[in-house]
């Protein structure tokens, strides 16, 4: 009964949540709109990866994690408090700045999934983060204040919040760190073999000069272009543009910028002003573009900036100023892309995928980091 109660409140907050968001951004006709088409979580996850009952779940499992973003992070905090220490690898060559420019609207599913995963966690993501309270919504002139986040918890359980991207990282790595869960960086996976028919899992990384590594269990948190999925589960979904980019950057907190505001004055475009905590803000604004034309996407920060000071977005002086304000270094432009739907299949025997790698989904839901932190919950249910 409590799985079910959680998923009904878990599609009940992903239902409020993107309905403000899908606002904010219009996604395209097609795009993956509907959580209502979000993916069922088998119950008991971690026992279904051992189909057949041919692995005993124990202290000694030894479990890689492929990928240290928010997914494969909570995943291994998760897994190490039921008495399972996996080890994750990370292709990067050491801890950066991460979700670079980018400010993430938790919602209450993502909320109760950091309480499932580690009270200390979810304290300290608490406290880095904004409260959600209410929404300024501007759309083709007309103008209003929807308080609805504030019965969130009163309805669903819990808040939402808006927290830096690069915060709620920071903190699931120092908390991984704090519990002793190994963290390799400079490990990008290449290939994926078994041993035998239902045997471990053995990986080789890029680095050749290193042995294979072998596991009982893979998780695939490599994001949305993940080798996991590539490698060892339908090629038939893979992510595709949606014919929309989002210019954006974090700032510092300023008290002349709107706590959470989404502007609408033209059918194409579409800005998003974001109150983040801990003394950070967030701009955002994103637009349509032709899909057999894409040359015109930004791919640097300088081009990102410039296409915000231009005409592209003379309805919106308020963000234009903000843009104008904000370091090139700390603009950043991402192609909108996403899978058509969740896969099918995301347990082949001993391997798992979870968080992007098995349902990137665009951005305008605002539900890809709370849906990879309810399977790091759901993965770690005994
Ligand atoms: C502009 C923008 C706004 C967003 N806003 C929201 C929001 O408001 N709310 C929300 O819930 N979500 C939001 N999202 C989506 C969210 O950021 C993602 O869904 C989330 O980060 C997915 O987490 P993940 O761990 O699955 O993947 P990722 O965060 O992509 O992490 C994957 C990790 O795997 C590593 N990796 C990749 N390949 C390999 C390899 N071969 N070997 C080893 N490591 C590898 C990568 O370096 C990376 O660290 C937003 C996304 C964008 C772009």
């Amino acid at each position: 009964m409590a799985a079910v109660g959680m998923a009904c409140r878990g599609v009940a907050s992903a239902l409020a949540v993107a309905g403000l968001l899908c606002l904010c951004i219009m996604p395209e006709r097609g795009e993956y709109r509907s959580p209502m088409k979000q993916p069922r979580r088998p119950r008991l996850w971690l026992a279904n990866a051992f189909r057949g009952g041919k692995t005993d779940i124990s202290g000694s499992t030894k479990v890689g994690i492929v990928g240290g973003g928010i997914g494969g992070l909570a995943a291994a905090i998760a897994l190490k408090n039921i008495g399972i220490t996996p080890t994750v690898y990370e292709k990067r060559e050491a801890y950066e700045n991460f979700g670079s420019g980018t400010g993430i609207c938790i919602a209450p599913n993502g909320f109760l999934s950091l309480k499932r995963i580690d009270a200390q966690l979810h304290t300290e993501v608490v406290k880095s983060a904004n409260l959600l309270k209410e929404l300024e919504i501007e759309v083709f002139g007309k103008a209003k204040v929807d308080d609805g986040p504030r019965t969130f918890e009163e309805k669903y359980g819990n808040p939402g919040m808006h927290i830096r991207w690069a915060g709620i990282h920071r903190i699931l790595m120092d908390r991984a760190m704090e519990l002793g869960i190994p963290i390799k960086f400079g490990q990008s996976l290449r290939q994926i073999e078994r041993e035998g028919k239902d045997g471990r899992v053995v990986v080789k990384f890029t680095d050749d000069t290193k042995d294979a590594e072998s596991f009982d269990l893979l998780v695939g948190a490599d994001g949305i272009n993940s080798e996991v999925r590539r490698q060892c589960f339908s090629s038939d979904n893979e992510p595709e543009r949606v014919g929309r980019f989002v210019i954006r950057a974090t700032i510092p907190e300023s008290e002349n910028m709107p706590p959470c505001r989404t502007t609408v004055r033209d059918p194409k475009h579409a800005t998003l002003f974001l109150k983040l905590g801990s003394g950070w803000h967030s701009w955002a604004a994103t637009t349509r573009y032709d899909m057999n034309d894409p040359q015109h996407i930004p791919k640097s920060g300088e081009e990102a900036k410039a296409f915000m000071l231009s005409d592209e977005f003379k309805l919106y002086p308020e963000i234009q100023n903000v843009a104008k304000a904000t370091p090139a270094n700390e603009v950043f432009c991402t192609d909108i892309r996403q899978m058509r739907g969740p896969l099918k299949e995301w347990v082949q025997r001993n391997i798992v995928l979870l968080g992007d790698a098995a349902h990137a989904m665009s951005p305008a839901l605002g539900q890809g980091a709370n849906m990879a932190l309810e399977d790091a919950a759901q993965l770690a249910q005994r």
